[in-house]
């Protein structure tokens, strides 16, 4: 069934995204482990990153000026306070366990995006935008 159906039978189609991008920082989200590509292999990595315990992580601020200007470009509200939360569950690859992610304070929120489709211009909501790192 097309959308133009649904919406005549009284239904509202509402798509949700989450899209990850990789900035060009030297250094990772929480450490300053180079993100260099085609080094050898575990050389790019420290006891923060690989989520060792009592090991404490640091924000790279270039991370947070990309954030606020991504934001900007795409009409959202940049907080004045933004915090990070820790998801701890079981993956096979995650062997720290844990994922740092931005859930209930994001850097940006609520901002949108236009785009051109059938000769149409329409807005994309954003929902929040911030860092995440796994
Ligand atoms: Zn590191």
């Amino acid at each position: 069934m097309n959308s133009k159906k649904l919406k005549q039978k009284g239904y509202i189609v509402i798509l949700g995204l989450e899209v990850h991008a990789e900035l060009s920082t030297k250094s990772k989200l929480f450490c300053g482990c180079t993100t260099t590509f085609g080094g050898a292999v575990n050389i790019q990595v420290c006891p923060v990153c690989s989520g060792m315990p009592g090991a404490l992580p640091k924000l790279n601020r270039a991370v947070v000026e990309y954030a606020v200007k991504l934001g900007l470009a795409l009409d959202c509200s940049i907080t004045k306070y933004s915090k990070f939360d820790r998801k701890n569950y079981f993956y096979p690859d995650l062997p720290k366990a844990y994922q740092i992610s931005q859930l209930y304070a994001p850097i940006c929120r609520d901002g949108h995006m236009e785009i051109e489709t059938d000769g149409q211009t329409k807005s994309i909501g954003i929902l929040a935008q911030g860092g995440e790192i796994i």
